[in-house]
């Protein structure tokens, strides 16, 4: 960490060390040392334990995240995903995972009305009318509502795939296939994790005039 890094802190810190009790105030008391010397060092080392520092000196990974959601309309930190969030949900539509297939809730979910939102933001990503069987064991749409789905090019696991995220938090929500010769409008496959996915049976009317 560079020192002015840490000396633009000493203000904010000054005002956490008034604030608090005797016993913890010397954890930050510390920073307040007008020298910069080997307790800087130390000083660093424990700034992970405190919550407010951990945000400012956050990893590498989650700052890269932050800078990612911010291109999104929703741009909660990962922090805040978590609060709304479970586990597994978090381990998908944050951090990319797939569910295994023929496990999802929607794998094998064919209603004859109602909307797909999202499962993070709650935004309505897929119609019923989007659905159809592909057997591949995950929900399979051929469409999704305009503008609701945004594409990358994924180049993990040495394949070259178009992921799909959800244009309103960034929520990964699958991959997209193309040319797959399935007799649908657009021949797409949008393969979409149930966890991502929230469906609600009300359709909003906006949503069915669109659609
Ligand atoms: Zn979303």
């Amino acid at each position: 960490m560079r020192p002015q890094t840490l000396r633009s802190l000493q203000a904010p810190l000054r005002q956490l060390t008034l604030a608090k009790p005797a016993g913890p105030a010397r954890h930050y008391s510390i920073f307040t040392r007008k020298t910069p010397g080997p307790a800087s060092s130390k000083t660093l080392r424990a700034a992970p334990t405190l919550p407010f520092l951990g945000a400012l000196f956050g990893s590498s990974s989650s700052s890269k995240d932050t800078t990612e959601n911010m291109s999104y309309p929703d741009n909660r930190s990962d922090e805040q995903w978590r609060t709304v969030l479970n586990p597994e949900q978090f381990r998908i539509l944050r951090e990319k995972g797939t569910e295994p297939a023929g496990t999802g809730e929607y794998d094998k979910h064919y209603p004859s009305k109602g909307v797909y939102n999202c499962a993070g933001c709650d935004a309505p990503l897929y119609t019923a009318d989007h659905k159809f069987k592909s057997g591949c064991g995950w929900p399979a749409y051929f469409d999704s509502i305009p503008g609701a789905v945004k594409r990358h090019v994924d180049n993990t696991f040495g394949m070259k795939r178009t992921e799909i995220v959800c244009n309103n938090c960034g929520g990964h929500l699958g991959h997209v296939f193309e040319g797959e010769g399935f007799p649908t409008p657009t021949d797409e496959r949008h393969c979409v994790n149930s966890i991502s996915l929230r469906f609600s049976e009300d359709a909003d009317p906006k949503v069915k005039s669109k659609a």
